[in-house]
Protein backbone atom coordinates (compact mmCIF):
# COMPACT_ATOMS: atom_id res chain seq x y z
CA UNK A 1 0.00 0.00 0.00
CA UNK A 2 1.36 3.49 -1.30
CA UNK A 3 0.08 5.82 1.78
CA UNK A 4 1.31 8.73 -0.08
CA UNK A 5 -2.40 7.99 -1.65
CA UNK A 6 -3.86 9.88 0.77
CA UNK A 7 -2.14 12.89 0.38
CA UNK A 8 -4.04 13.22 -2.54
CA UNK A 9 -7.34 14.18 -0.61
CA UNK A 10 -7.92 17.88 -0.64
CA UNK A 11 -9.34 19.69 2.45
CA UNK A 12 -9.97 23.26 4.31
CA UNK A 13 -8.69 24.29 7.24
CA UNK A 14 -11.13 25.38 9.94
CA UNK A 15 -11.72 26.19 13.44
CA UNK A 16 -14.69 23.89 14.89
CA UNK A 17 -15.45 25.62 18.10
CA UNK A 18 -18.13 24.03 20.88
CA UNK A 19 -18.90 24.80 25.12
CA UNK A 20 -19.78 22.90 28.12
CA UNK A 21 -21.14 25.20 29.92
CA UNK A 22 -19.91 28.21 30.42
CA UNK A 23 -16.90 27.58 28.85
CA UNK A 24 -15.64 27.87 25.12
CA UNK A 25 -13.01 26.05 22.98
CA UNK A 26 -12.25 25.13 19.22
CA UNK A 27 -9.73 23.63 17.73
CA UNK A 28 -8.34 23.15 13.68
CA UNK A 29 -9.61 20.89 11.67
CA UNK A 30 -8.84 19.94 8.00
CA UNK A 31 -11.90 17.29 7.79
CA UNK A 32 -15.16 18.96 7.03
CA UNK A 33 -17.27 18.44 4.32
CA UNK A 34 -20.91 18.41 3.38
CA UNK A 35 -22.82 15.68 3.52
CA UNK A 36 -26.40 16.16 2.05
CA UNK A 37 -28.27 19.22 1.16
CA UNK A 38 -31.98 18.60 2.02
CA UNK A 39 -31.52 19.55 4.73
CA UNK A 40 -27.79 20.92 4.79
CA UNK A 41 -25.00 18.44 6.81
CA UNK A 42 -22.05 18.82 7.34
CA UNK A 43 -19.80 16.35 9.46
CA UNK A 44 -16.01 16.81 11.31
CA UNK A 45 -14.07 13.91 12.25
CA UNK A 46 -12.66 15.18 15.70
CA UNK A 47 -9.77 12.97 17.71
CA UNK A 48 -11.66 12.02 20.92
CA UNK A 49 -8.61 13.18 23.22
CA UNK A 50 -9.14 17.06 22.27
CA UNK A 51 -11.36 19.05 24.49
CA UNK A 52 -13.20 20.15 21.66
CA UNK A 53 -14.24 16.67 21.24
CA UNK A 54 -15.63 16.57 24.55
CA UNK A 55 -17.75 19.79 24.34
CA UNK A 56 -19.28 18.88 21.17
CA UNK A 57 -20.20 15.29 22.61
CA UNK A 58 -21.75 17.26 25.86
CA UNK A 59 -23.42 20.39 23.96
CA UNK A 60 -24.35 18.85 20.86
CA UNK A 61 -23.46 21.38 18.76
CA UNK A 62 -20.51 23.24 17.20
CA UNK A 63 -19.37 26.02 14.44
CA UNK A 64 -17.67 25.32 12.09
CA UNK A 65 -15.05 28.65 10.61
CA UNK A 66 -13.73 28.69 7.24
CA UNK A 67 -10.39 30.25 7.56
CA UNK A 68 -8.75 32.18 4.83
CA UNK A 69 -5.55 31.80 3.09
CA UNK A 70 -3.81 34.86 4.82
CA UNK A 71 -4.53 33.28 8.59
CA UNK A 72 -1.30 33.48 10.08
CA UNK A 73 0.64 30.67 11.69
CA UNK A 74 0.55 32.13 15.05
CA UNK A 75 -3.18 32.14 15.05
CA UNK A 76 -3.41 28.05 13.32
CA UNK A 77 -0.35 27.48 16.39
CA UNK A 78 -3.11 28.71 18.80
CA UNK A 79 -6.36 26.90 17.86
CA UNK A 80 -4.13 23.75 16.47
CA UNK A 81 -1.46 22.87 18.52
CA UNK A 82 -2.23 24.55 22.68
CA UNK A 83 -5.05 22.93 24.63
CA UNK A 84 -8.05 24.17 26.10
CA UNK A 85 -6.98 22.01 29.32
CA UNK A 86 -3.99 24.83 29.21
CA UNK A 87 -5.14 28.24 27.89
CA UNK A 88 -8.20 29.86 27.22
CA UNK A 89 -8.38 30.09 23.33
CA UNK A 90 -10.97 32.99 23.29
CA UNK A 91 -9.45 35.03 25.31
CA UNK A 92 -7.75 37.29 22.52
CA UNK A 93 -10.24 36.29 19.45
CA UNK A 94 -12.93 38.18 18.43
CA UNK A 95 -16.14 35.87 18.44
CA UNK A 96 -19.76 35.84 18.38
CA UNK A 97 -22.27 33.02 20.31
CA UNK A 98 -24.71 31.46 17.77
CA UNK A 99 -28.10 30.33 17.71
CA UNK A 100 -26.98 27.06 18.98
CA UNK A 101 -25.17 28.69 21.64
CA UNK A 102 -21.72 27.10 20.21
CA UNK A 103 -19.40 30.15 19.77
CA UNK A 104 -18.17 31.35 16.18
CA UNK A 105 -14.94 32.44 15.74
CA UNK A 106 -14.81 35.74 13.46
CA UNK A 107 -10.98 36.22 13.02
CA UNK A 108 -9.02 35.29 9.87
CA UNK A 109 -12.71 33.65 8.95
CA UNK A 110 -14.24 33.93 5.12
CA UNK A 111 -17.38 32.00 6.62
CA UNK A 112 -19.24 30.27 9.41
CA UNK A 113 -21.58 27.42 9.31
CA UNK A 114 -23.03 26.62 12.75
CA UNK A 115 -24.59 23.07 13.22
CA UNK A 116 -26.96 20.73 15.72
CA UNK A 117 -25.49 17.45 16.07
CA UNK A 118 -27.82 14.62 14.75
CA UNK A 119 -25.71 11.89 14.59
CA UNK A 120 -22.14 10.88 15.81
CA UNK A 121 -20.14 7.65 14.63
CA UNK A 122 -17.22 6.24 16.32
CA UNK A 123 -14.36 5.76 14.10
CA UNK A 124 -11.68 5.00 16.04
CA UNK A 125 -9.38 7.24 17.63
CA UNK A 126 -12.20 9.69 15.83
CA UNK A 127 -15.62 10.52 16.21
CA UNK A 128 -17.80 11.48 13.36
CA UNK A 129 -20.34 14.04 14.57
CA UNK A 130 -23.00 15.14 11.79
CA UNK A 131 -24.49 17.73 11.92
CA UNK A 132 -27.78 19.65 10.78
CA UNK A 133 -26.92 22.79 9.64
CA UNK A 134 -28.98 25.65 11.86
CA UNK A 135 -26.57 28.47 10.56
CA UNK A 136 -24.63 30.61 8.01
CA UNK A 137 -22.79 33.42 6.55
CA UNK A 138 -20.23 34.83 4.16
CA UNK A 139 -18.29 36.98 6.54
CA UNK A 140 -15.88 38.79 3.48
CA UNK A 141 -14.13 38.15 0.22
CA UNK A 142 -11.12 36.15 -0.35
CA UNK A 143 -9.39 32.75 -0.45
CA UNK A 144 -10.07 29.79 1.58
CA UNK A 145 -6.91 28.20 3.28
CA UNK A 146 -6.54 24.55 1.61
CA UNK A 147 -4.72 22.12 3.82
CA UNK A 148 -1.99 21.92 0.84
CA UNK A 149 -1.57 25.39 0.73
CA UNK A 150 -1.01 25.27 4.50
CA UNK A 151 1.25 22.40 4.16
CA UNK A 152 3.51 23.59 0.98
CA UNK A 153 3.43 27.53 2.10
CA UNK A 154 3.02 28.45 5.35
CA UNK A 155 4.88 25.55 6.97
CA UNK A 156 7.69 26.91 4.64
CA UNK A 157 8.55 23.86 2.45
CA UNK A 158 9.98 25.73 -0.23
CA UNK A 159 7.41 25.85 -3.15
CA UNK A 160 8.93 24.84 -6.44
CA UNK A 161 8.46 29.02 -7.61
CA UNK A 162 10.93 30.07 -5.04
CA UNK A 163 11.72 33.39 -5.53
CA UNK A 164 15.08 34.39 -7.76
CA UNK A 165 15.34 37.51 -4.21
CA UNK A 166 15.83 34.19 -1.86
CA UNK A 167 17.82 32.44 -3.98
CA UNK A 168 20.52 35.75 -4.67
CA UNK A 169 20.17 36.04 -0.58
CA UNK A 170 21.41 32.83 0.20
CA UNK A 171 23.60 32.55 -2.14
CA UNK A 172 25.56 35.71 -0.46
CA UNK A 173 24.76 34.44 2.70
CA UNK A 174 26.38 31.16 2.39
CA UNK A 175 29.29 32.68 0.73
CA UNK A 176 31.47 33.09 3.98
CA UNK A 177 30.57 30.04 5.64
CA UNK A 178 28.55 27.34 4.98
CA UNK A 179 24.81 26.37 4.35
CA UNK A 180 22.20 28.49 7.15
CA UNK A 181 21.05 25.63 9.28
CA UNK A 182 17.58 24.55 9.84
CA UNK A 183 15.98 24.21 12.69
CA UNK A 184 13.01 22.22 13.99
CA UNK A 185 10.48 22.73 16.95
CA UNK A 186 10.42 19.79 19.10
CA UNK A 187 7.55 19.87 20.45
CA UNK A 188 5.31 20.68 16.76
CA UNK A 189 7.73 19.45 14.01
CA UNK A 190 7.79 23.09 12.62
CA UNK A 191 10.67 23.16 10.46
CA UNK A 192 12.90 27.26 10.64
CA UNK A 193 14.05 27.48 7.61
CA UNK A 194 16.44 30.73 7.09
CA UNK A 195 15.70 31.00 3.17
CA UNK A 196 12.28 32.16 4.18
CA UNK A 197 12.44 33.64 7.78
CA UNK A 198 8.92 34.36 9.02
CA UNK A 199 6.90 36.69 7.28
CA UNK A 200 4.17 36.80 10.13
CA UNK A 201 7.24 38.20 12.87
CA UNK A 202 8.35 40.47 10.32
CA UNK A 203 11.63 38.17 10.08
CA UNK A 204 12.74 38.21 6.63
CA UNK A 205 14.93 35.75 4.77
CA UNK A 206 17.90 35.14 5.01
CA UNK A 207 17.82 34.98 8.99
CA UNK A 208 19.36 32.64 10.67
CA UNK A 209 18.14 30.86 13.61
CA UNK A 210 21.20 32.02 15.48
CA UNK A 211 20.29 35.81 14.72
CA UNK A 212 16.21 35.34 15.41
CA UNK A 213 15.17 37.46 18.42
CA UNK A 214 15.89 35.38 21.71
CA UNK A 215 11.98 36.25 22.87
CA UNK A 216 11.06 34.65 18.89
CA UNK A 217 8.43 31.85 19.22
CA UNK A 218 7.52 28.83 17.44
CA UNK A 219 4.78 30.14 14.57
CA UNK A 220 3.12 27.41 14.79
CA UNK A 221 2.76 26.01 18.69
CA UNK A 222 4.49 29.42 20.59
CA UNK A 223 7.21 27.10 21.47
CA UNK A 224 10.51 29.03 22.34
CA UNK A 225 14.07 28.72 20.53
CA UNK A 226 14.99 26.44 23.43
CA UNK A 227 12.62 24.02 22.02
CA UNK A 228 14.67 23.40 18.55
CA UNK A 229 16.82 21.64 17.48
CA UNK A 230 19.29 21.80 14.56
CA UNK A 231 18.41 19.91 11.28
CA UNK A 232 20.77 17.11 10.46
FE1 LIG B 1 6.31 24.32 17.32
Amino acid sequence: MNSSALHCISYGLYVVSSRQGDRLNGQIANTVFQVTSEPATIAVSVNKQNLTHEFIRSSRVFSVSVLSQETPMRFIGRFGFQSGREIDKFAEVQYRIGHTGAPIVLDHALAFLEASVIQEKDAGTHTIFIGEVVDAEILKAGSCMTYSYYHEVKRGKAPKTAPTYIEEQVEEETKGGGAMAKYECTVCGYVYDPELGDPDADIKPGTTFEDLPEDWVCPVCGAGKEDFEKVA
